[in-house]
């Protein structure tokens, strides 16, 4: 495709030649440099770990976080995983960060634990290419091992299109996963392509709304009826819902009277540095029980 731009290019008039070849150093090089960064990015303690609480308004607390990804790069400041996990998957680094990561958050959760915070369940982003990994799961019992943490408390994030690509076998690989204790949860459910067939079989313990249903499920009748239909498919299989992106009264009443059991966005809590969780936690502030 960049040879065929170049030719383009190229028969265009050569200052557009130069003008395309030089727009395409530019990015190959800036590609480049970002991947020499990311290779140490963990080691330098550029990379750091996001919590955000998902809530039980039942419960009426925080009953569990996500570990998000953020990467404080030295001149180009904080960056989603957008500006960086698509590079990271693409060349293979998400392995041993994702590795990094697990290790890193189960140890924050324990210490959560031991700091006498209630136990808070911890949700983390499985990428497909860690989750196919040979030794995955003897990587991530060494890991909870190490780290002490109880399997329960842990609670791995798989999207559709991973779970869905050689779906026998990750059914064999999820059920010796649900055999150590471990939670798992659809991400993003109704953006893939499950099929109905597949989600009755897959030992899961949670549906996740992707927030494209939860935006404007108070002014578009067809979200609403999307996001019901979820909660009514999960409950009727056993299965807890969680909404993502709740970012206003409306959205959270509309959830709440409709059954779904947990709650997670900007409503609540942005993502946060682990000190401030901390603090969300231990104050428990219940406003939208006032509500
Ligand atoms: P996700 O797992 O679906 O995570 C939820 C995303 O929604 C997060 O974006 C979060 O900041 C955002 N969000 C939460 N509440 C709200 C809200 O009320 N409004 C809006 N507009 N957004 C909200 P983030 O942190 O940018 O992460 C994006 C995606 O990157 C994640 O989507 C996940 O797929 C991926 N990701 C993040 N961390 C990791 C990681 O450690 N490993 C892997 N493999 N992927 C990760
Ligand atoms: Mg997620
Ligand atoms: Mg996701
Ligand atoms: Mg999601």
């Amino acid at each position: 495709n960049a040879d065929q731009a170049m030719f383009r290019a190229k028969e265009s008039g050569r200052n557009n030649y130069q003008l395309y070849t030089h727009a395409m150093n530019q990015s190959a090089l800036h590609r480049l440099s970002l991947e020499n960064r990311l290779c140490k990015a963990a080691e330098n303690e550029e990379l750091i770990i996001y919590y955000q609480p998902q809530v039980s308004l039942e419960l009426g607390r925080v009953v569990g976080v996500e570990a998000l990804l953020r990467w404080r790069h030295p001149e180009e400041g904080l960056l989603p995983p957008s500006k960086f996990i698509p590079l990271a998957e693409e060349t293979g680094l998400i392995v041993p960060i994702g590795y990094w990561l697990l290790r890193k958050a189960c140890s924050q959760n324990q210490e959560w634990f031991k700091m006498g915070l209630p136990p808070l369940r911890l949700g983390i982003n499985l990428s497909a290419h860690q989750f196919k990994q040979q030794g995955f799961i003897n990587s991530l019992r060494d890991i909870l091992a190490e780290t002490e943490l109880d399997p329960s408390s842990l609670d791995l994030e798989l999207t559709e299109s991973i779970v869905m690509e050689d779906v026998d076998e990750n059914i064999d690989k999820m059920r010796q996963l649900r055999d150590m204790g471990i939670n798992l949860s659809i991400d993003d459910f109704g953006t893939g392509y499950s099929s109905l067939s597949y989600l009755k079989c897959l030992p899961i313990n949670v549906l996740k709304i992707h927030q494209s249903f939860v935006r404007d499920i108070t002014t578009n009748p067809n979200d609403f009826a999307i996001a019901m239909s979820i909660i009514t498919l999960a409950h009727s299989l056993n299965l807890k819902v969680i909404a993502e992106g709740v970012e206003t009264m409306e959205q959270m009443e509309l959830l709440r009277s409709s059954g779904c059991d947990e709650m997670q966005g900007y409503l609540f809590n942005k993502p946060i540095p682990p000190e401030e969780l901390e603090i969300v936690v231990n104050n428990n502030n219940c406003f939208w029980e006032s509500a």
